[in-house]
């Protein structure tokens, strides 16, 4: 989400001939976009907050940014006071406030010239792009912030109430990133498979995934994140029977335990979620589920988390993010629960977690080996091309052709827990 922000932004910017620097010392405009899900976040984005400070005051002129989610929507008076050398703050997805500072700071003779461009770039929205900055996998946001209030997240109060957009801005951007080059688009949603519930009479995520998939020249579609209680049949079916979109699905569960979830405010239990992941794999043949998990979570027991383990090792999911609990502003498990996992436990249980997904799939993985797959390669690396298998698994391959954009067929040769490797077929 926060990629699609930034290119956001940096679109518009490029529109209206304002350049990217190759340095920030070069830089006349520097904008820091934010994210504060967990503390490391917050963390680093304070850091490289303060190390712009020597830049500005070694040029007064240079303009500071702050966007997403350390401003949020809720007004900025504190991080004001507390940053006094940054000129602009900016709430997630807007890029209003920057364009509206670099018009005022516009001669007059230039400035209404100047609006009416940056009006007809923000009316874009994400459907703003360069050739100079197509990418072969796009980032989509369908649904802008969440109203679903898990107890640790912190995310509805920095991004706003849940707003799908309407399908046919979403079409609109979709054809002009893919007249750009695009090949593959991601949609984003905190709950993406709660798209248009929110919006009366508009169509919802299954025949908005069948409307994208007859765009021409697209290739693949994916969408993320699910949310357990909203993955109707409806959309796993659409999954399945659009030949577009890819088969793989992001839906997190977060944890293994009861009591647990109950505490996360997640909405569904352990056996459900278990049902869901064989709902999926008997509907979607070859489908690769990836997961977030938390570890530590306010009252984790031992046996709780051994709860979450066991439910990792039974379901065999082909890939789980996972996080130690950091408690953060506003959010009712901050507010009433008190973080009574010390760090080294948190620590050692993500580790526990981390070795039984390298040895899980490490196997999975295997089963690849001598394989041919159609690999979409969307940039280079260390000498070798990256791209990903439909189930969304990464293969770095060595040619000498030119493989930017192409979907090619590829004999896997080596597997590993975190990437594939393979030549040419
Ligand atoms: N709405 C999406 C994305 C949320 S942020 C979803 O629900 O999946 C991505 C992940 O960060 C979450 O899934 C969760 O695992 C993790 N996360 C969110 N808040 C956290 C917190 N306070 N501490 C640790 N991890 C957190």
């Amino acid at each position: 989400m926060n990629v699609a922000d930034s290119n956001r932004l940096a679109r518009a910017l490029e529109n209206l001939n304002i350049l990217p620097a190759n340095d920030p010392d070069e830089a006349g405009l520097i904008v820091l976009n934010t994210c504060v899900v967990r503390q490391s976040a917050e963390d680093r984005a304070i850091g490289r907050l303060n190390s712009l400070l020597p830049l500005k005051k070694a040029n007064p002129d240079l303009i500071i940014g702050l966007m997403g989610c350390l401003v949020g929507i809720k007004g900025n008076a504190a991080l004001e006071k507390r940053f006094p050398w940054v000129d602009v703050f900016a709430a997630p997805s807007d890029p209003e406030p920057f364009l509206r500072l670099l018009g005022e700071r516009q001669d007059q003779l230039n400035a209404e010239a100047w609006r009416r461009s940056a009006d007809e770039v923000l009316d874009a929205e994400f459907g703003v792009t360069t050739d100079a900055q197509h990418t072969i996998s796009e980032n989509l946001p369908i649904v802008l912030g969440c109203s679903h209030a898990c107890a640790y997240c912190v995310i509805p109060n920095r991004r706003g109430k849940e707003r799908s957009r309407e399908s046919r801005k979403i079409l609109s951007e979709a054809s002009v990133m893919v007249e750009h080059g695009a090949k593959e688009l991601v949609l984003l949603g905190q709950i993406v498979d709660r798209y248009g519930l929110d919006l009366p009479g508009e169509m919802r995520l299954p025949q908005l995934l069948r409307e994208l998939s007859k765009i021409e020249g697209l290739e693949r579609i994916r969408f993320l994140t699910s949310h357990p209680n909203w993955m109707t049949d409806e959309l796993i079916d659409a999954v399945a029977q659009t030949p577009k979109v890819m088969p793989h699905i992001e839906v997190p569960v977060q944890a293994g335990d009861d009591e647990v979830l109950r505490a996360m405010r997640r909405g569904y239990s352990n056996q459900q979620y278990r049902d869901l992941v064989e709902r999926i794999r008997g509907r979607i043949p070859g489908v690769s589920i990836g997961t977030d998990i938390i570890v530590g979570f306010p009252g984790e027991s031992e046996a709780a988390f051994e709860n979450t383990y066991q439910l990792l090792k039974d379901l065999r999911i082909d890939v789980a993010h996972l996080a130690r609990y950091s408690p953060r502003p506003s959010t009712y498990s901050m507010k009433f629960l008190p973080d009574d996992v010390s760090e080294e436990e948190k620590m050692r249980r993500f580790r526990a977690l981390e070795d039984l997904q390298k040895v899980v799939v490490g196997e999975i993985n295997q089963k690849f080996l001598g394989q041919l797959q159609p690999v979409l390669f969307e940039n280079s690396f260390r000498g070798k091309w990256r791209g990903r298998t439909p189930t969304n698994r990464l293969v770095f391959v060595e040619s000498d052709e030119n493989l930017y954009g192409q979907t090619r067929d590829v004999k896997i040769t080596w597997t590993g827990p975190w990437s594939l490797q393979g030549e040419l077929a």
